[in-house]
């Protein structure tokens, strides 16, 4: 491709859309352009680039067994309702209605679509495993567009879909897509990790999701350097939260009866945890009301703790909570927030359910709200004071905490998720009648498992990860072309423009792929926007090294190398092939 044929508008400043580095790159390169928030055009280069990762998706998809499908974006609204996400995914849905007032829906994601395809066309658990995939556009009503292709409306994504006879066999499935996840990340020239993750509401087995770290991912992972554990924080534990019962503090002392004292304009745990009073947080219970699905339910912390409605989530099998508002706690508790406590006695509403946080688990001698505003109660002892419902793990992990599993003191980063495997059992099998005979001709729901990667997130994580002051750094792999050829002078009968032109024929024909820049523009102009655009190799043909018979070899990262003018082709050729051995990708043509 030549330069002056195609279109790469580069940009000296980056726009003032753009937050994050890679987002800034994207723009900056001519790679995409905005349409509107979360919506994106992919220009010539940057659709190279894209189609690159989706090959490499494709080729470790259909290595591993997966079956290529192309499913529709535009979806009836009622297989929405048949399995339940028309209400509990209702958030991100884009909805529609067409000439004749019927409602349809534009796919978030396919367990929908495929799962009716497999309820009718396989039967048998002869027709077992099979695992389709796809890579095609996705819509979500994000909260928050943002950074880019990271948070986008509309993005691509490889999604794939696993049914098995059994839980063994879906475990099976489960370890194909994983492994191949891994080759995936590794030959676009990611580094990635992967991490326990939370399997929500929906109630899956188990999840792991791939991640790469970065400063600016909106992900936070906790992980042990002494025995590789790795969780993302929605789902990660540690030995905290597991202390054993009645391990706590004072355990031989008899705690006094709850009594109540003045705390007035006290409506904090810090405020609480400062002089006159001085009850450590650690000491304080933390007292929080949750409207679940229309009904209260109170959740209990200790002071220092953060409730993790991940885990919340999880546990009550529903994301359909929210805090209560002052009003509402009001009138159950008998309080304002920030003189609540679940103490049986001082509770006005006895049937209110109470959710405590494990940690606090034996506690005595506690502090928490009254129930009365501008009063706290002391001496509180857990299993004396408080009638607990629901025991569970309910809070975030912090840095420095010892692992549960080798005491290690744990750490965190941030971390932008790629890829999401997913062990999904019978949920959609059994709602939407994906069913197949056994042996005996007995019928059973498949065991299902779904399979996710954000191709377009993808391609901007690795813009995040790699690049320097002056632009993009592509790994070989993914770069719109491997190699930028920059003739200093482009008069068609000057030297350096003929040699080009025979170097372009060369390498074309060798399967690298090749830009000539034929702009008629000033070295220093060149040099940058090949920079900016990050081709992995750049050749230099100026009129005094051509008059030594050398071209220059200038690879994005490391030194100029001058090479002999009937040894570049070989020299340009051994290069590419190394750059993409060197991530597992095997050589073209
Ligand atoms: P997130 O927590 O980031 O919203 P998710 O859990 O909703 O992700 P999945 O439904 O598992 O994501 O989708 C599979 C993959 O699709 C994700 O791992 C991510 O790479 C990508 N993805 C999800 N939402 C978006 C989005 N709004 N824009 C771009 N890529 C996305
Ligand atoms: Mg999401």
């Amino acid at each position: 491709m030549r330069w002056t044929q195609t279109l790469v508008p580069t940009l000296k400043e980056s726009p003032a859309e753009a937050e994050i580095l890679s987002h800034k790159l994207l723009l900056r390169a001519g790679l995409i352009r905005r349409l509107a928030g979360g919506v994106y055009t992919f220009l010539p280069l940057g659709l190279r680039a894209l189609r690159k990762v989706e090959q490499i998706v494709r080729e470790e998809m259909d290595r591993a067994g997966a079956i290529e499908v192309l499913m529709p974006a535009l979806q009836p609204v009622e297989i929405w309702q048949q399995s339940g996400r028309y209400r509990t995914a209702a958030e991100v849905l884009y909805k529609l209605r067409d000439r004749a007032h019927k409602d349809w829906v534009l796919g978030p994601t396919h367990e929908e679509v495929i799962t009716l395809l497999v309820a009718a066309e396989v039967n048998s658990y002869r027709q077992l495993p099979k695992n389709f995939y796809q890579i095609q556009v996705k819509f979500r009503d994000e909260i928050r567009p943002r950074f880019g292709l990271m948070r986008a409306r509309e993005f691509i994504m490889k999604d794939a879909y696993s049914f098995d006879v059994s839980d063994a066999a879906a475990q099976i499935s489960y370890q194909k897509m994983y492994d191949a996840y891994a080759r995936i990340f590794a030959r676009c020239g990611l580094k990635t990790f992967a991490v326990e993750a939370d399997t929500g509401v929906i109630g899956g087995s188990f999840s792991h999701e791939f991640m790469v770290p970065a400063e600016t991912g909106e992900n936070e992972v906790v992980y042990c350097d002494g025995c590789g554990y790795a969780a993302n924080i929605e789902r990660a534990e540690s030995a905290v939260g597991r202390s054993p019962a009645g391990a706590a503090v004072n355990p031989s002392a008899e705690t006094p009866q709850p009594e109540k004292f003045p705390t007035p304009g006290v409506v904090t745990i810090e405020a609480l945890a400062a002089p006159p009073y001085s009850v450590a947080a650690a000491r304080q219970i933390k007292t929080l009301v949750y409207l679940v699905e229309s009904k209260p339910v109170i959740v209990l912390l200790r002071g220092d703790d953060q409730l993790n409605e991940a885990k919340f989530a999880s546990r009550l099998g529903t994301g359909t909570f929210r805090p209560a508002t002052a009003e509402e706690i009001f009138e159950w508790m008998g309080a304002h927030p920030g003189s609540l406590g679940a103490v049986t006695t001082t509770r006005r509403r006895a049937d209110i359910p109470v959710w405590a946080d494990t940690r606090l688990r034996g506690e005595r001698d506690m502090t928490t709200g009254a129930n009365e505003d501008g009063f706290h109660l002391r001496h509180v002892d857990v299993a004396r004071d408080i009638r607990v419902d629901q025991w569970a793990d309910l809070r975030t992990v912090q840095t420095g905490e010892p692992c549960a599993r080798c005491s290690q003191p744990l750490k965190t980063r941030r971390a932008i998720e790629v890829g999401h495997v997913f062990k999904l059992g019978t949920k959609y099998s059994e709602a939407l009648g994906a069913e197949f005979l056994d042996e005996s001709g007995a019928r059973h729901p498949c065991v299902m498992g779904c399979y996710g990667i954000g191709v377009t997130r993808t391609l901007q994580a690795v813009i995040e990860q790699s690049n320097d002051k002056d632009g993009i750094i592509w790994p070989m792999s993914v770069a719109p072309y491997q190699v930028c050829l920059t003739p200093l002078n482009v008069a068609p009968q000057s030297a350096a423009m003929q040699l080009a032109e025979r170097l372009y024929a060369e390498l074309t024909a060798a399967g690298v792929e090749v830009i000539l820049d034929d702009r008629d523009e000033r070295p220093g102009v060149k040099f940058k926007d090949a920079d900016l655009v990050g081709f992995p190799l750049r050749v230099n043909l100026g009129e005094k090294s051509l008059a030594r018979g050398e071209v220059e070899i200038k690879p994005r990262t490391g030194a100029a190398m001058s090479v002999k003018q009937d040894e570049a082709l070989a020299r340009v050729v051994a290069l590419v092939r190394d750059g993409l051995a060197a991530l597992g990708n095997a050589p073209r043509g």
